[in-house]
């Protein structure tokens, strides 16, 4: 695996020179912004939905070069960033929950006055003037919309909840359930279903851990490799039992002292079943007015340059632009593939608003959009990628934190960990319903 630390280095290296180059004139070309954009009364909207990995990034690019006349309205219904890479470390162990949940008072903190305004609310629906319609009963004209809703999937890898203390409750009452159930099996291996095994058996060796997936590999839309090295470090080192080719009913997404049923009619009693299962996209916003805009999987159909489409109507040019997990583009459903796009979709709201079409077209890059950092216990990571043409990268760690570095991730977000946490780790950051930037 030298041969892939070498390959990482070379393909990164041709790809951050160039982007690290743009950041750079990007926070030069922000500092003059600052100073030439006025804060009109009359000013239209720029609705970005959704406050995670795509839309964050979005709203601060957005609040570095809209023009005056211009400003941006933020809706996310969470007081707080879900940091969901590390919900599954977080379902087991106990203690770090609060720091998942990362402030939002750092993101556009430096742009000028007034540019941003973020609410806190659920967008359920379009009315026919243009207007998001809230859950609260309040209407946000837009001229322009950026839809980054995402995906739900519940416990243990998304809380249902949109308050920072009722989303550690929910993660405590994860832990508690895990701590007390002796045998646990989890069923899905994909991501969050190795990560949540590994962790539980790691954490807890003398629980027996099954995990069960419906396919021959795991982690089956990674390389084969990758399922191989996972395979054999959830069997071999951490001694727990893969089930692969199965397909047993899920008794409930969280469910206690509940049996399986399995291909050759055997049934097993379990303390504890984990669904690690499916994702739903959250579209629906779109479904009322525009509900030839969603695909089968109810994704969000859009052009290549992220515009919105209406299939029945496939010329028509609507103000609507999707990304991120929810739009039904040609790349990965991973964060670094929202954060690409949502440079995509600020060129092209910007081009509309200067008069001109839509002109820069989203291409995946897979190696570096595709990316996992993967946990397989407490310390091991692996880190895997697949390039467009099929081959690929595994750079296996031991040296992994128990934390997964979240003071990195708040940085990340603008806001310093030791900071908002000082001398009181039950610190919450008030948030208020609507707040300008
Ligand atoms: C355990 C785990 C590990 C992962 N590891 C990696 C990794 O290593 N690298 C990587 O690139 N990706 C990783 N991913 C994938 C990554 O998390 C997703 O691709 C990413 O979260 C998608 O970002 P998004 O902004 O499109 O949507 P989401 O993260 O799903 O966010 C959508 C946001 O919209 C909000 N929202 C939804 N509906 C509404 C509404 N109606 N009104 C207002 N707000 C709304 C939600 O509250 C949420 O904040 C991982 C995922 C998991 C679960």
């Amino acid at each position: 695996m030298a041969s892939d630390k070498v390959k990482v280095f070379t393909k990164a290296f041709g790809f951050f020179i160039p982007y690290l180059g743009r950041t750079a004139i990007q926070r030069v070309a922000a500092y003059g912004h600052r100073w030439s954009y006025q804060n009109t009364p009359d000013a239209k909207n720029v609705v970005v939905l959704g406050g995670s990995f795509a839309g964050i990034e979005l709203v601060k690019r957005l609040s570095e070069t809209l023009p005056t006349g211009y400003k941006a309205v933020w809706i996310e219904k969470n007081s707080h960033l879900n940091f969901s890479f590390n919900f599954p470390r977080y379902s087991v162990l106990e203690g770090h929950e609060r720091a998942a949940f990362i402030p939002y008072d750092g993101i556009a903190k430096n742009a000028p006055p007034g540019i941003v305004t973020r609410i806190q609310d659920k967008a359920v629906g379009i009315t026919e003037n243009n207007q998001i319609q809230l859950a609260s009963g309040d209407n946000i004209d837009f001229e322009y919309l950026a839809i980054a809703t995402g995906s739900s999937q519940p416990l243990p890898v998304q809380v249902t909840s949109t308050e920072r203390n009722d989303g550690c409750k929910e993660l405590q009452g994860v832990q508690k359930t895990i701590k007390a159930s002796q045998k646990i099996a989890i069923i899905g291996g994909g991501a969050v279903g190795v990560e949540i095994a590994s962790d539980i058996k790691d954490f807890y060796p003398d629980k027996e851990v099954t995990l069960v997936h419906s396919r021959d590999q795991l982690l089956n839309n990674f390389g084969k490799r990758f399922g191989d090295y996972t395979l054999n470090a959830l069997q071999d080192e951490l001694k727990i039992r893969v089930l692969l080719n199965e397909r047993p009913a899920i008794p409930g997404n969280f469910a206690r002292a509940a049996s399986l049923m399995f291909s050759d009619g055997r049934e097993e009693e379990f303390d504890l079943v984990i669904g690690c299962t499916g994702q739903r996209p959250n579209s629906s916003v779109l479904a009322g007015k525009y509900p030839n805009t969603l695909s089968n999987n109810s994704r969000i159909l859009v052009r290549s340059t992220l515009q919105v489409f209406d299939s029945t109507n496939p010329q028509k040019d609507l103000p609507i632009f999707a990304f991120g997990d929810v739009a039904d583009h040609p790349g990965p459903r991973m964060a670094r593939a929202g954060l690409m796009q949502s440079g995509v979709v600020l060129d092209n709201i910007l081009a509309k608003i200067n008069g001109q079409a839509p002109s820069h077209t989203y291409t995946p890059n897979w190696f570096v959009e595709g990316a996992i950092k993967l946990t397989l216990g407490k310390n091991h990571e692996v880190t895997y990628t697949m390039d467009n043409d099929g081959s690929d990268i595994m750079i296996p760690d031991r040296n992994g934190k128990l934390d997964l570095e979240i003071e990195s991730a708040w940085k990340r977000y603008g806001v310093d960990f030791k900071q908002a946490n000082k001398g009181n780790t039950e610190r919450d950051v008030q948030t208020p319903a609507a707040v300008q930037l």
